[in-house]
Parts: structure tokens; C-alpha cells; sequence
């Protein structure tokens, strides 16, 4: 019966693949539509590493996060996935509000920052998913093809231009949902990253926990190493800075000396959407036009996808059961 239904994602983000991926599995055909090309998309340039930073609300996003955590740790047997498991230190200069992240990992301990020359309000060394952004976003794109959706590059105004062609449109348009679902709840979060040449022998990655719009991460991966980061509320500008790359490049030697050796080989900006709480709902715009948004993720896309996906996949379901 759901292959009968037609479903327009709007967005190739990892919220965009991971719904289309999930609605594919309950029989649903989806075509999906983005207004930039793959590359170019806010999910392309995250680190990743699982947390959730900067998205709310706790009680859901726990929730969502775990089934993610579940589906990344099944994906970590598959060498070809782009999900690991690392060792993080985490310092936290300020308290932390997503410190109950904590209570879904497999393996952590409290660890004295000062020890470790961090004098700190808390600190910790936890084993953390980390997502290789290109191979594993390649890898679930080509998964979706694969399985029967349609991707082309276009823009809408707002979800009512795709209808009545389509039978329900899933909305995860990030921090452009502003515009798509007229939203002025949403605001950027702007994100510079520099990525490196791995220096040799670092294997655990290390954040600096701070509340403003500075922070400091060293995430190596297979083959190099991201180093982060801004998080700017309310600025939209993609354009790389330098006194931003500057400013990160100096704080990451400060934490991690051996950054000092490292090569600068690209330099990623993206808008994560900031909202005071995630927006993962069905709204009935008119009877014949449901929509289910799904955005507003903050620095945690990656860290909810699965799960969000799952409640976009049941909630379509039952839609078009009722
Ligand atoms: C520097 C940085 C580091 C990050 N690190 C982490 C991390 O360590 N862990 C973590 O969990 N998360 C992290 N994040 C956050 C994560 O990247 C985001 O939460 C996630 O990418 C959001 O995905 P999305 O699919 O909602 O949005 P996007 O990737 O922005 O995708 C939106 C899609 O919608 C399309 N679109 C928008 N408007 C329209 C329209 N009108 N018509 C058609 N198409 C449209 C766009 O073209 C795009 O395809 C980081 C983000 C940044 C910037």
C-alpha cells in the first residue's frame, strides 16, 4: 500500500538520506529535491562525532540519540561505513547541558582536568561514534539511489508547490527552513572548520567545552584530522575567515601541541539549524497535505538522524494508515 504513496523529501542532508533511506525501507517511493549540490549542504561540512550539542529537547533528543548510537555501533563492524569508535577527552570549562549524553554511552569515566594541565568545572574520557563525513554521506546517498529514490537539484518556495503532484512532502530543509517552512524560530549557528594533515600517532580526539561562540576540537580521522571550531548565532555568512582559521589553528596547538606539525588542506564553513527546540512533527496544512518537518538539529544532526528518521518513517506510516 505505501508504494503506492508518493513522498517528496526536500533536502540531501544527512536528515534529507536518512528519512528518504528509512521511508525506502517501510515501501514508501520517495524523490528527493535540494536546492545545492551534495557537497555543498551544511552536512558536508560537519567533523562529525556523536553529541548532542546545541540541540533540544533533552527528553527527545536522548531518545533520538540512542537509537543513532545503536545503528553506529552496528555500523562500526563494516570497515567501508565512516563510522568508528574513538577515545575523547572532553573538557568542560563551563557546565554542560548535554552532559546527559553520558548515560547512553557504553564506556566512560570522570577524569581530573588538571591532571591533564585543564584545570576545568568537569571532564571526561568517553568512547565516541565519530562519523567520516564524505565516505559515510557518499556511502548513504549511493545506498538510496540504490534502493529507488531520485534526487534533482531544485528549489522550492514552500511545501504546498508539491502538491497535489505528491502525497506528502518530509521537510528537512535545515537552517533553511526559515524561509521553506516560514519559521522564524530557526537561526544559524555558523561553523568554521579547518581540516589537516594527521599528525602521526594521534588517535583520540579532544574538545574544549566553553558557552560562547568559540571552541576548540582536534577530531582526527582516518586520514587527517578536523580542527574546530566556531558555533555564531545569527551570522549567515559561508565565507571562510582567516581570522577565524587563525584563531582555531592557535587554540588547537595550545590544547594539542602536535597540531603544530599539521598541514592545512581545506577550510569548511556551515550553517547548523538553531532552534530552542527541534521541529519533528506532522502538520496538516490543508487535508490533502500533510507535511512532516524535521529540522532545527543544531551541532547534533548527526548524532539524532537515525532516530528522527525512524519517528519520520512511523509517523507517514500511520498517517497513511489512519
Ligand atoms: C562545522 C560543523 C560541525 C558539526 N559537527 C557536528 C558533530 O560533530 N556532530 C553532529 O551530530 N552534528 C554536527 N554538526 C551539525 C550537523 O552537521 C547538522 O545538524 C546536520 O548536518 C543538519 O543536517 P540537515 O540535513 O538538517 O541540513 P543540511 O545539511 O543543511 O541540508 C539541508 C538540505 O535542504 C536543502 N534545501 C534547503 N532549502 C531548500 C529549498 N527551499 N528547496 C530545496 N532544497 C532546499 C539544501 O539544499 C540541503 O540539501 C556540525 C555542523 C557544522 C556546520
Amino acid at each position: 500500500m505505501n508504494r503506492q504513496k508518493n513522498i517528496a523529501v526536500v533536502g540531501q542532508g544527512v536528515m534529507g538520506l536518512t528519512c528518504a533511506e528509512k521511508l525506502l525501507q517501510r515501501g514508501f517511493t520517495v524523490e528527493i529535491f535540494s536546492k545545492e549540490d551534495f557537497l555543498e549542504t551544511t552536512s558536508l561540512s560537519a567533523g562529525a562525532y556523536w553529541w548532542p550539542h546545541r540541540a533540544y529537547p533533552e527528553e527527545r533528543v536522548s531518545k533520538w540519540a540512542a537509537t543513532t548510537y545503536d545503528v553506529y555501533f552496528r555500523m562500526r563492524e563494516d570497515p567501508d561505513s565512516g563510522v568508528s569508535f574513538q577515545k575523547h577527552y572532553r573538557f568542560c570549562i563551563d557546565p554542560d547541558d548535554s552532559s546527559y549524553a553520558l548515560q547512553i554511552v557504553d564506556e566512560w569515566e570522570k577524569i581530573d582536568g588538571a591532571e591533564h594541565g585543564i584545570p576545568c568545572h568537569e571532564a571526561f574520557l568517553v568512547t565516541l561514534p565519530v562519523i567520516e563525513v564524505p565516505v559515510f554521506m557518499a556511502r548513504l546517498r549511493e545506498q538510496v539511489l540504490e534502493n529507488g529514490a531520485t534526487i534533482l537539484i531544485h528549489e522550492f518556495g514552500s511545501p504546498t508547490e508539491l502538491f497535489p503532484r505528491f502525497d506528502m512532502v518530509v521537510n528537512c530543509t535545515g537552517v533553511w527552513a526559515r524561509d521553506f517552512a516560514d519559521d522564524p524560530e530557526v537561526f544559524p549557528i555558523r561553523g568554521q572548520v579547518v581540516r589537516a594533515s594527521l599528525p602521526e600517532g594521534l588517535q583520540a580526539s579532544t574538545r574544549l567545552y566553553q558557552k560562547n561562540d568559540n571552541f576548540t576540537l582536534v577530531l582526527p580521522r582516518s586520514g587527517d584530522v578536523i580542527l574546530g571550531g566556531t558555533a555564531q548565532e545569527g551570522d549567515w555568512s559561508r565565507e571562510v575567515s582567516e581570522q577565524d582559521t587563525d584563531t582555531i589553528l592557535k587554540r588547537c596547538t595550545e590544547l594539542v601541541p602536535q597540531i603544530a606539525e599539521c598541514e592545512v588542506l581545506e577550510t569548511k564553513v556551515g550553517l547548523r539549524a538553531g532552534r530552542p527546540e527541534i521541529r519533528l512533527e506532522l502538520e496538516l496544512s490543508g487535508p490533502d497535505q500533510p507535511v512532516i518537518h524535521n529540522y532545527g538539529h543544531g551541532g547534533g544532526g548527526y548524532t539524532v538522524a537515525w532516530g528522527c528518521a525512524d519517528e519520520v518513517a512511523e509517523l507517514a506510516t500511520r498517517h497513511f494508515a489512519a
